[in-house]
């Protein structure tokens, strides 16, 4: 694998100028062109709200909400919103672009974009929830459109919020629309599929990297780093193909088994654990730092950013590394992996399964017509096989890791994009 990375001398403090590195690297691997390497390198549009909310204690907080539309060469522009402590603008702006690159490396018609507020939802009842997410839904309401700016759920929302923000910007705008918004419960115009579709993604990439470095899933062991949408279904569906789970964890609590753990028994454990795994038996409990570190030939980060750091990247033991989550590879750690041989299946192509079904949702609801789960999944599946095969011979012909690959192949649909129909 070649050593080609990007800007690993210095650490990025900022998250969008971590992106910008490896767009820098990608673009200029790939001769894009400067003015459309400008376009990219410059947000479309940013929307800061500040959202009052009345408490259950009856005092009112202020909330910060954020919107940031990054592109809309290839169609609408289509990312989640999360919610979470450490929400920040330059955050949020880092997200909306990985949605672009994230969107054109699954071949769907859309932009990129992303949102989110600044909260901490387990420490809020289900009421201040609804009334926030009413009032950010509210608040972007001239943001969002079916044919504009597509939302979904990211890191700490989920359906239920999805279904909040879909009723208020109905009511807003005085009509039904359901495909303003994907990632919907099944009830109110969601598509069967959609909630594992991150993690069948993750599965079917890791399948195929598998294929490639002609390894059987059956001799394989994995460990998968987060236990919540992603983590836990990637889990489950890596072991129905043979894969042994050999670790697992999320923010409670970190577990290692070599006999391999019994993925179903953890997951209803943590049903009915308040969702974590905290107490879980089937293994044995590790340090958190431990995890990523342990012994296994799959390794799939599946819980936060900047997880694999200079510090832990020469320690990893694993010969792929299948990213469930956005961003768990800080930049500098890039050029370790690739000295070692870790063959990396970028963010932006590992876990667009979720994107991929809520396109799906989003045709579903234009056509008003519902596909079957195997429906959604055979199309998935086969959509991702396409982008994983595109991006690996990117990676032969480029000589790059496959994350380069990733940003050239996004880059070079983007830049056809913004040819063939303008800058704006
Ligand atoms: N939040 C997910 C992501 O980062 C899904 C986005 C979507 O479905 O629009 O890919």
């Amino acid at each position: 694998m070649s050593t080609q990375t990007v800007n690993n001398a210095q650490a990025h403090e900022s998250m969008f100028e971590a992106v910008l590195a490896r767009l820098d690297a990608a673009a200029k691997l790939m001769n894009l062109s400067s003015d459309v390497l400008n376009v990219l390198r410059n947000p479309q549009k940013e929307v800061k709200v500040s959202l009052p909310i009345t408490m259950d204690n009856g005092s009112i907080q202020v909330f910060e909400g954020y919107r940031t539309v990054h592109s809309t060469h290839l169609g609408p522009s289509k990312g989640g919103i999360r919610y979470a402590l450490d929400v920040n603008s330059d955050e949020v702006r880092a997200l909306a672009a990985w949605m672009s690159f994230k969107c054109a490396v699954a071949n769907l018609p859309y932009g990129g974009a992303k949102g989110g507020i600044k909260c901490d939802p387990r420490a809020m009842s289900v009421g201040e929830l609804e009334r926030l997410s009413r009032a950010y839904a509210k608040a972007m309401k001239d943001v969002f459109g079916v044919n504009r700016d597509i939302p979904a759920p990211d890191m700490g929302t989920s359906g239920r919020e999805m279904a909040w923000m879909l009723d208020e910007y109905n009511k807003v705008v005085g009509e039904d629309s359901p495909g303003v918004i994907t990632g919907k419960p099944i009830a109110v115009g969601g598509s069967l599929g959609r909630d594992a579709a991150t993690g069948r993604g993750v599965m079917v990439n890791t399948l195929a990297a598998l294929k490639k470095m002609n390894l059987n899933p059956s001799q394989v062991t994995a460990v998968v780093q987060g236990f919540g949408n992603v983590g836990s279904h990637a889990a489950r569906l890596l072991s129905e193909k043979g894969i042994k789970i050999v670790g697992i964890g999320d923010h409670t609590a970190s577990y290692y088994n070599e006999k391999g753990i019994d993925i179903q028994a953890a997951l209803d454990f943590a049903a009915k654990n308040n969702r974590v795994l905290k107490g879980f038996t089937g293994a044995t409990e590790i340090q958190a730092s431990e995890l990523l570190i342990s012994k296994c030939d799959v390794l799939v980060p599946a819980a936060l950013q900047n997880v694999i750091t200079v510090d832990n990247a020469t320690k990893i033991q694993a010969k792929l590394i299948v990213e469930g989550a956005n961003g768990p590879t800080a930049p500098e750690a890039d050029q370790i992996l690739n000295d070692k041989n870790i063959i990396c299946i970028p963010d932006i192509l590992a876990n667009s399964g979720g994107v991929t079904v809520s396109y799906f949702e989003w045709v579903q609801n234009k056509a008003g017509y519902y596909w079957t789960e195997e429906e959604v999944n055979t199309k998935h599946d086969l959509k991702m096989e396409i982008a994983f095969e595109a991006i690996w011979n990117n990676s032969a012909k480029y000589k790059s890791s496959m994350r380069l690959a990733a940003y050239i192949t996004a880059l070079e649909k983007i830049e056809l994009g913004v040819k063939l129909k303008g800058a704006y």
